[in-house]
Protein backbone atom coordinates (compact mmCIF):
# COMPACT_ATOMS: atom_id res chain seq x y z
CA UNK A 1 0.00 0.00 0.00
CA UNK A 2 1.27 3.31 -0.55
CA UNK A 3 2.73 5.47 2.78
CA UNK A 4 0.22 7.70 3.97
CA UNK A 5 0.52 10.94 2.05
CA UNK A 6 -0.42 12.61 5.64
CA UNK A 7 2.90 10.73 7.32
CA UNK A 8 5.46 10.45 4.47
CA UNK A 9 6.44 13.05 2.13
CA UNK A 10 6.69 11.79 -1.77
CA UNK A 11 7.65 14.34 -4.17
CA UNK A 12 5.00 14.15 -6.71
CA UNK A 13 1.05 13.24 -6.53
CA UNK A 14 0.21 9.73 -7.56
CA UNK A 15 -3.35 8.10 -8.23
CA UNK A 16 -4.89 6.92 -5.11
CA UNK A 17 -3.38 9.61 -2.90
CA UNK A 18 -5.74 12.41 -1.28
CA UNK A 19 -4.75 16.07 -2.62
CA UNK A 20 -5.66 19.19 -1.42
CA UNK A 21 -6.72 21.91 -4.60
CA UNK A 22 -5.95 24.87 -2.86
CA UNK A 23 -8.64 27.18 -5.17
CA UNK A 24 -8.36 31.00 -3.41
CA UNK A 25 -7.23 32.04 -0.05
CA UNK A 26 -8.74 29.86 2.88
CA UNK A 27 -10.72 28.15 0.24
CA UNK A 28 -9.36 24.00 -0.22
CA UNK A 29 -11.36 21.34 -2.07
CA UNK A 30 -10.17 17.77 -1.14
CA UNK A 31 -9.78 15.34 -4.04
CA UNK A 32 -8.96 11.73 -4.69
CA UNK A 33 -6.56 11.46 -7.16
CA UNK A 34 -7.73 8.77 -10.20
CA UNK A 35 -6.39 7.45 -13.37
CA UNK A 36 -8.66 6.70 -15.48
CA UNK A 37 -7.93 5.05 -18.76
CA UNK A 38 -10.67 5.94 -20.93
CA UNK A 39 -14.22 8.60 -20.39
CA UNK A 40 -15.70 8.84 -17.57
CA UNK A 41 -19.10 10.22 -17.01
CA UNK A 42 -18.98 11.51 -20.31
CA UNK A 43 -15.62 13.43 -19.49
CA UNK A 44 -13.26 12.21 -22.45
CA UNK A 45 -10.37 12.98 -20.43
CA UNK A 46 -11.70 11.23 -17.69
CA UNK A 47 -12.35 11.67 -13.75
CA UNK A 48 -12.58 15.43 -13.91
CA UNK A 49 -12.64 17.64 -10.92
CA UNK A 50 -14.96 20.48 -10.91
CA UNK A 51 -14.46 23.49 -8.82
CA UNK A 52 -16.34 27.25 -9.37
CA UNK A 53 -13.08 28.11 -11.36
CA UNK A 54 -13.28 25.14 -13.74
CA UNK A 55 -12.86 21.74 -14.65
CA UNK A 56 -9.44 19.68 -14.09
CA UNK A 57 -8.95 16.31 -15.74
CA UNK A 58 -7.48 14.29 -12.80
CA UNK A 59 -4.51 13.68 -15.50
CA UNK A 60 -3.75 16.84 -15.54
CA UNK A 61 -3.23 16.53 -11.52
CA UNK A 62 -1.27 13.49 -11.14
CA UNK A 63 2.60 12.57 -11.39
CA UNK A 64 3.01 16.71 -10.78
CA UNK A 65 5.39 17.99 -7.72
CA UNK A 66 3.31 18.52 -4.77
CA UNK A 67 2.28 22.54 -4.71
CA UNK A 68 2.27 23.00 -8.28
CA UNK A 69 0.55 25.82 -9.64
CA UNK A 70 -2.31 24.34 -12.58
CA UNK A 71 -3.85 26.78 -15.01
CA UNK A 72 -7.16 27.31 -15.84
CA UNK A 73 -7.81 25.65 -19.09
CA UNK A 74 -9.40 28.62 -21.56
CA UNK A 75 -8.54 31.61 -18.90
CA UNK A 76 -6.00 33.07 -16.50
CA UNK A 77 -6.92 31.61 -13.37
CA UNK A 78 -5.00 28.65 -11.44
CA UNK A 79 -5.05 26.42 -8.67
CA UNK A 80 -2.52 24.98 -6.61
CA UNK A 81 -1.99 21.16 -5.62
CA UNK A 82 -1.17 20.41 -1.96
CA UNK A 83 -0.08 17.56 -0.06
CA UNK A 84 -2.57 17.20 2.52
CA UNK A 85 -1.40 17.73 6.11
CA UNK A 86 -3.79 17.53 9.10
CA UNK A 87 -3.52 21.71 8.82
CA UNK A 88 -5.24 21.27 5.51
CA UNK A 89 -7.72 18.86 5.94
CA UNK A 90 -8.89 20.18 9.16
CA UNK A 91 -9.72 23.29 7.04
CA UNK A 92 -11.14 21.24 4.49
CA UNK A 93 -12.55 18.32 5.89
CA UNK A 94 -16.30 17.41 5.67
CA UNK A 95 -17.75 18.48 9.17
CA UNK A 96 -19.87 15.63 10.24
CA UNK A 97 -19.74 17.38 13.85
CA UNK A 98 -18.01 20.14 15.62
CA UNK A 99 -13.80 19.90 15.21
CA UNK A 100 -11.30 20.72 17.19
CA UNK A 101 -9.08 23.03 15.57
CA UNK A 102 -5.01 23.59 14.98
CA UNK A 103 -4.58 26.31 17.55
CA UNK A 104 -6.25 23.94 20.30
CA UNK A 105 -5.06 20.99 18.82
CA UNK A 106 -1.45 22.21 18.41
CA UNK A 107 -1.45 22.67 22.16
CA UNK A 108 -2.65 20.03 23.47
CA UNK A 109 -0.82 17.59 21.77
CA UNK A 110 1.95 19.18 22.87
CA UNK A 111 0.78 19.02 26.92
CA UNK A 112 -0.22 15.89 27.04
CA UNK A 113 3.03 14.54 25.36
CA UNK A 114 2.29 13.32 22.03
CA UNK A 115 5.58 12.47 20.08
CA UNK A 116 6.74 9.48 17.89
CA UNK A 117 6.04 6.81 19.54
CA UNK A 118 3.38 7.87 21.64
CA UNK A 119 -0.09 5.34 22.15
CA UNK A 120 -3.07 7.91 22.67
CA UNK A 121 -6.47 7.44 23.22
CA UNK A 122 -9.00 9.50 21.66
CA UNK A 123 -12.70 9.96 22.12
CA UNK A 124 -14.70 10.63 20.13
CA UNK A 125 -13.47 10.44 17.01
CA UNK A 126 -16.31 12.82 15.40
CA UNK A 127 -14.99 13.88 12.00
CA UNK A 128 -11.72 13.24 12.60
CA UNK A 129 -9.76 16.41 13.06
CA UNK A 130 -7.84 15.83 16.06
CA UNK A 131 -6.96 12.31 14.79
CA UNK A 132 -5.09 13.15 11.85
CA UNK A 133 -3.50 15.59 13.73
CA UNK A 134 -2.57 13.21 16.71
CA UNK A 135 -1.59 10.18 13.70
CA UNK A 136 1.12 12.94 12.78
CA UNK A 137 2.39 12.99 16.04
CA UNK A 138 2.71 9.90 17.13
CA UNK A 139 3.50 7.84 13.77
CA UNK A 140 7.37 6.82 14.32
CA UNK A 141 7.25 4.14 10.93
CA UNK A 142 6.65 0.30 11.47
CA UNK A 143 9.03 -0.26 14.00
CA UNK A 144 10.22 -4.15 13.46
CA UNK A 145 10.09 -4.77 17.41
CA UNK A 146 6.81 -5.37 19.09
CA UNK A 147 3.86 -3.93 18.26
CA UNK A 148 3.18 -1.62 21.62
CA UNK A 149 6.34 0.08 20.67
CA UNK A 150 4.95 1.99 17.59
CA UNK A 151 3.07 4.99 18.20
CA UNK A 152 -0.68 4.55 17.40
CA UNK A 153 -4.31 6.92 17.76
CA UNK A 154 -7.14 4.38 19.58
CA UNK A 155 -9.88 6.36 18.91
CA UNK A 156 -13.76 5.41 19.87
CA UNK A 157 -16.79 6.86 18.45
CA UNK A 158 -20.32 5.45 19.19
CA UNK A 159 -22.59 7.25 16.53
CA UNK A 160 -22.62 4.19 14.09
CA UNK A 161 -22.58 6.05 10.72
CA UNK A 162 -19.92 8.64 12.15
CA UNK A 163 -17.75 5.36 12.53
CA UNK A 164 -18.20 4.03 9.60
CA UNK A 165 -17.13 7.63 7.62
CA UNK A 166 -14.24 7.46 10.02
CA UNK A 167 -12.95 3.94 8.95
CA UNK A 168 -13.52 4.69 5.21
CA UNK A 169 -11.39 7.57 5.73
CA UNK A 170 -8.80 6.07 7.82
CA UNK A 171 -8.60 3.47 5.02
CA UNK A 172 -8.64 5.98 2.11
CA UNK A 173 -5.74 8.50 3.56
CA UNK A 174 -3.49 5.23 4.57
CA UNK A 175 -3.50 5.81 8.15
CA UNK A 176 -4.93 1.83 8.59
CA UNK A 177 -1.62 1.19 10.43
CA UNK A 178 -1.32 4.27 12.88
CA UNK A 179 -5.17 4.74 13.87
CA UNK A 180 -7.05 1.87 14.85
CA UNK A 181 -10.81 3.24 14.91
CA UNK A 182 -13.41 1.42 17.73
CA UNK A 183 -17.67 1.39 17.17
CA UNK A 184 -18.34 1.88 21.44
CA UNK A 185 -20.08 4.09 23.88
CA UNK A 186 -16.96 4.43 25.97
CA UNK A 187 -19.30 6.04 29.02
CA UNK A 188 -20.78 2.16 29.04
CA UNK A 189 -17.68 -0.10 27.52
CA UNK A 190 -14.12 1.60 28.45
CA UNK A 191 -11.42 1.50 25.95
CA UNK A 192 -10.19 -1.84 26.10
CA UNK A 193 -9.44 -2.83 22.34
CA UNK A 194 -10.17 -6.62 21.49
CA UNK A 195 -10.04 -6.70 25.09
CA UNK A 196 -6.65 -5.87 25.01
CA UNK A 197 -4.60 -2.61 26.75
CA UNK A 198 -4.40 0.16 24.60
CA UNK A 199 -1.06 0.94 26.98
CA UNK A 200 -2.05 4.31 26.39
CA UNK A 201 0.24 7.56 28.20
CA UNK A 202 -2.04 10.37 26.25
CA UNK A 203 -5.77 10.52 26.23
CA UNK A 204 -7.96 13.05 24.33
CA UNK A 205 -11.83 13.23 25.49
CA UNK A 206 -14.13 15.03 23.36
CA UNK A 207 -17.35 13.80 24.56
CA UNK A 208 -20.34 15.59 25.83
CA UNK A 209 -19.44 14.24 29.93
CA UNK A 210 -15.75 13.39 30.42
CA UNK A 211 -16.48 12.95 33.84
CA UNK A 212 -18.61 9.03 32.60
CA UNK A 213 -15.51 8.27 31.01
CA UNK A 214 -13.21 8.55 33.51
CA UNK A 215 -13.71 5.70 35.58
CA UNK A 216 -12.71 3.45 32.84
CA UNK A 217 -9.15 5.56 32.70
CA UNK A 218 -7.48 4.49 35.89
CA UNK A 219 -5.28 2.16 36.83
CA UNK A 220 -7.46 0.23 39.26
CA UNK A 221 -11.27 -0.50 38.69
CA UNK A 222 -12.88 2.24 39.91
CA UNK A 223 -16.52 0.38 41.57
CA UNK A 224 -19.42 3.14 40.70
CA UNK A 225 -23.00 2.65 40.95
CA UNK A 226 -25.20 2.24 37.71
CA UNK A 227 -23.52 3.09 34.27
CA UNK A 228 -19.90 2.21 35.14
CA UNK A 229 -20.64 -0.39 37.67
CA UNK A 230 -19.03 -4.06 36.91
CA UNK A 231 -16.93 -6.44 38.06
CA UNK A 232 -13.28 -5.92 38.42
CA UNK A 233 -12.30 -9.53 38.22
CA UNK A 234 -11.46 -9.95 34.56
CA UNK A 235 -10.67 -6.01 34.39
CA UNK A 236 -7.64 -4.38 32.60
CA UNK A 237 -6.40 -0.98 32.48
CA UNK A 238 -6.70 0.95 28.77
CA UNK A 239 -3.11 3.09 30.40
CA UNK A 240 0.54 2.00 30.97
CA UNK A 241 1.48 0.78 34.41
CA UNK A 242 4.93 2.35 34.22
CA UNK A 243 4.70 5.82 33.05
CA UNK A 244 2.61 8.66 33.86
CA UNK A 245 -0.50 9.59 31.89
CA UNK A 246 -1.24 12.54 30.54
CA UNK A 247 -4.66 13.78 29.42
CA UNK A 248 -6.72 16.32 28.28
CA UNK A 249 -10.60 17.05 27.81
CA UNK A 250 -12.68 19.59 25.75
CA UNK A 251 -15.40 20.94 26.80
CA UNK A 252 -17.67 24.13 25.86
CA UNK A 253 -18.97 25.10 28.92
CA UNK A 254 -17.38 25.54 32.73
CA UNK A 255 -20.34 23.34 33.99
CA UNK A 256 -18.36 20.60 32.50
CA UNK A 257 -15.26 21.72 33.25
CA UNK A 258 -16.15 21.71 37.32
CA UNK A 259 -17.34 18.18 36.96
CA UNK A 260 -14.58 16.98 35.03
CA UNK A 261 -12.25 18.62 37.50
CA UNK A 262 -14.40 16.72 40.58
CA UNK A 263 -14.22 13.38 38.90
CA UNK A 264 -10.33 13.44 38.13
CA UNK A 265 -9.44 14.62 42.04
CA UNK A 266 -11.44 11.89 42.89
CA UNK A 267 -9.71 8.93 40.68
CA UNK A 268 -6.00 10.76 41.77
CA UNK A 269 -5.10 13.02 39.03
CA UNK A 270 -2.79 15.39 39.66
CA UNK A 271 -1.39 19.09 38.45
CA UNK A 272 -5.35 19.21 37.32
CA UNK A 273 -5.47 23.10 35.55
CA UNK A 274 -7.76 24.75 32.84
CA UNK A 275 -6.71 27.00 30.07
CA UNK A 276 -8.60 28.10 27.28
CA UNK A 277 -6.85 29.18 23.86
CA UNK A 278 -7.88 32.78 22.36
CA UNK A 279 -6.25 32.57 18.96
CA UNK A 280 -5.71 35.81 17.16
CA UNK A 281 -4.17 35.80 13.56
CA UNK A 282 -2.15 38.83 12.76
CA UNK A 283 -1.70 39.53 8.73
CA UNK A 284 0.97 40.94 7.92
CA UNK A 285 0.91 43.38 4.64
CA UNK A 286 2.46 46.24 3.07
CA UNK A 287 -0.14 48.92 3.36
CA UNK A 288 -0.34 50.51 0.37
CA UNK A 289 1.63 50.17 -2.71
CA UNK A 290 2.80 53.76 -3.61
CA UNK A 291 4.73 55.48 -5.65
CA UNK A 292 8.70 55.25 -4.95
CA UNK A 293 10.18 58.46 -3.55
CA UNK A 294 13.45 59.37 -2.82
CA UNK A 295 13.72 60.43 0.96
CA UNK A 296 15.79 60.91 3.75
CA UNK A 297 14.88 57.17 4.89
CA UNK A 298 15.46 56.18 1.02
CA UNK A 299 13.00 54.83 -1.86
CA UNK A 300 10.33 52.97 -1.46
CA UNK A 301 8.38 55.02 1.07
CA UNK A 302 4.89 55.82 0.53
CA UNK A 303 3.52 59.54 1.26
CA UNK A 304 0.23 59.41 2.52
CA UNK A 305 -1.11 62.59 1.19
CA UNK A 306 -2.29 64.91 -1.63
CA UNK A 307 0.93 65.41 -4.02
CA UNK A 308 1.13 60.94 -4.07
CA UNK A 309 -2.58 61.40 -5.47
CA UNK A 310 -1.44 63.86 -8.25
CA UNK A 311 0.76 61.64 -9.20
CA UNK A 312 -1.05 58.74 -9.20
CA UNK A 313 -3.70 60.48 -11.14
CA UNK A 314 -1.37 61.61 -14.02
CA UNK A 315 -0.26 58.37 -14.17
CA UNK A 316 -3.42 56.96 -14.89
CA UNK A 317 -3.91 59.88 -17.56
CA UNK A 318 -1.04 58.79 -18.92
CA UNK A 319 -1.59 55.45 -19.27
CA UNK A 320 -5.30 55.68 -20.80
CA UNK A 321 -3.40 58.49 -23.60
CA UNK A 322 -0.43 56.09 -24.67
CA UNK A 323 -3.39 53.77 -25.21
CA UNK A 324 -5.78 55.95 -27.13
CA UNK A 325 -2.75 56.79 -29.29
CA UNK A 326 -2.03 53.07 -29.73
CA UNK A 327 -5.59 52.24 -30.95
CA UNK A 328 -5.21 55.66 -33.89
CA UNK A 329 -2.45 54.65 -34.59
CA UNK A 330 -3.22 50.54 -35.08
CA UNK A 331 -7.01 51.20 -36.40
CA UNK A 332 -6.27 54.75 -37.75
CA UNK A 333 -9.55 56.29 -36.01
CA UNK A 334 -10.23 57.19 -32.60
CA UNK A 335 -11.89 54.24 -30.51
CA UNK A 336 -14.01 56.99 -28.11
CA UNK A 337 -12.37 55.07 -24.62
CA UNK A 338 -10.46 58.06 -23.86
CA UNK A 339 -10.41 58.28 -20.04
CA UNK A 340 -9.70 61.71 -19.36
CA UNK A 341 -9.26 62.32 -15.06
CA UNK A 342 -9.05 65.98 -13.65
CA UNK A 343 -5.49 66.13 -12.39
CA UNK A 344 -6.07 68.56 -9.85
CA UNK A 345 -3.88 71.40 -9.46
CA UNK A 346 -0.84 70.98 -7.39
CA UNK A 347 2.52 70.78 -7.43
CA UNK A 348 4.24 66.89 -7.25
CA UNK A 349 7.12 66.45 -4.83
CA UNK A 350 10.60 66.98 -6.01
CA UNK A 351 12.36 64.36 -7.14
CA UNK A 352 9.83 61.60 -7.50
CA UNK A 353 10.63 58.97 -9.65
CA UNK A 354 7.05 58.28 -10.75
CA UNK A 355 7.23 54.53 -11.08
CA UNK A 356 4.06 53.06 -9.04
CA UNK A 357 5.43 49.57 -8.49
CA UNK A 358 8.36 48.19 -8.28
CA UNK A 359 8.41 44.76 -9.95
CA UNK A 360 11.68 43.77 -9.46
CA UNK A 361 11.24 44.12 -6.29
CA UNK A 362 8.06 43.68 -5.06
CA UNK A 363 7.87 43.19 -1.54
CA UNK A 364 9.35 46.44 -1.11
CA UNK A 365 6.39 48.40 -2.68
CA UNK A 366 4.38 49.73 0.36
CA UNK A 367 4.23 50.53 4.19
CA UNK A 368 4.18 47.04 5.77
CA UNK A 369 1.14 47.49 8.83
CA UNK A 370 -0.60 44.60 10.20
CA UNK A 371 -4.22 43.94 10.50
CA UNK A 372 -6.01 41.70 12.88
CA UNK A 373 -8.28 39.36 10.40
CA UNK A 374 -11.83 38.45 11.99
CA UNK A 375 -10.96 35.25 14.60
CA UNK A 376 -10.39 32.40 12.83
CA UNK A 377 -13.43 29.74 13.12
CA UNK A 378 -12.37 27.81 16.26
CA UNK A 379 -14.70 25.95 18.72
CA UNK A 380 -14.43 27.46 21.77
CA UNK A 381 -13.82 24.86 24.94
CA UNK A 382 -12.20 24.89 28.30
CA UNK A 383 -9.42 22.42 27.99
CA UNK A 384 -8.24 20.61 31.04
CA UNK A 385 -5.22 18.77 31.89
CA UNK A 386 -4.34 15.96 34.44
CA UNK A 387 -1.78 13.96 34.72
CA UNK A 388 -2.05 10.50 36.49
CA UNK A 389 1.39 9.53 37.88
CA UNK A 390 2.71 5.82 37.37
CA UNK A 391 2.18 3.86 40.64
CA UNK A 392 4.88 2.79 42.55
CA UNK A 393 4.93 0.13 45.66
CA UNK A 394 7.62 -2.19 47.12
CA UNK A 395 7.07 -4.41 43.91
CA UNK A 396 7.73 -1.23 41.60
CA UNK A 397 10.55 -0.11 44.44
CA UNK A 398 12.31 -3.76 43.96
CA UNK A 399 12.44 -4.29 40.47
CA UNK A 400 13.45 -0.58 39.84
CA UNK A 401 16.57 -1.67 42.46
CA UNK A 402 17.12 -4.72 40.37
CA UNK A 403 17.66 -3.10 37.21
CA UNK A 404 19.49 0.47 38.58
CA UNK A 405 21.22 -1.13 41.88
CA UNK A 406 22.86 1.60 44.22
N1 LIG B 1 -12.61 15.75 18.21
C1 LIG B 1 -13.42 15.52 17.03
C2 LIG B 1 -12.79 16.22 15.83
O1 LIG B 1 -11.78 16.94 16.01
O2 LIG B 1 -13.28 16.04 14.70
C3 LIG B 1 -14.84 15.99 17.22
C4 LIG B 1 -15.57 15.24 18.31
S1 LIG B 1 -17.29 15.59 18.33
C5 LIG B 1 -17.37 17.15 19.04
C6 LIG B 1 -17.82 14.53 19.63
C7 LIG B 1 -18.01 13.09 19.18
O3 LIG B 1 -18.09 12.27 20.34
C8 LIG B 1 -19.29 12.87 18.40
O4 LIG B 1 -18.99 12.31 17.15
C9 LIG B 1 -20.09 11.90 19.25
O5 LIG B 1 -20.80 10.96 18.48
C10 LIG B 1 -18.99 11.23 20.07
N2 LIG B 1 -19.42 10.70 21.37
C11 LIG B 1 -20.23 11.31 22.27
N3 LIG B 1 -20.39 10.51 23.36
C12 LIG B 1 -19.67 9.39 23.13
C13 LIG B 1 -19.46 8.19 23.87
N4 LIG B 1 -20.05 7.98 25.05
N5 LIG B 1 -18.65 7.24 23.36
C14 LIG B 1 -18.05 7.42 22.15
N6 LIG B 1 -18.24 8.54 21.39
C15 LIG B 1 -19.04 9.50 21.88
Amino acid sequence: AEPSPFLEHKPTTTPGVLAIALLSRDNYQPVTLEQSAGAVDGYAEGVVLNTRFGSFPHSTLLNIPWGSQVPVAASSGFIHILRPTPELWTSSLPHRTQVVYTPDYSYILHRIRARPGTRIIEAGAGSGSFTHASARAVYNGYPTGPADQRGKVFSFEFHEPRYEKMKEEIKGHGLEGVVQITHRDVYQDGFLVDGQSPQATAVFLDVPAPWEALPHLSRRRIKKEGANAGSDDDWKSPLDPEQSVYICTFSPCIEQVTRTVEEMRNLGWTDVDMVEISHKRYNVVRERVGINLPNERGFNQSPADVSEAILRLRDINKRASDYQKSQIQANGQDTGTEMDIDVPPGKAPDGAIGNVYDDEKPWTNGRICHRVEGDIKTHTSYLVFAILPREWDEEAEAAAMAKWPC
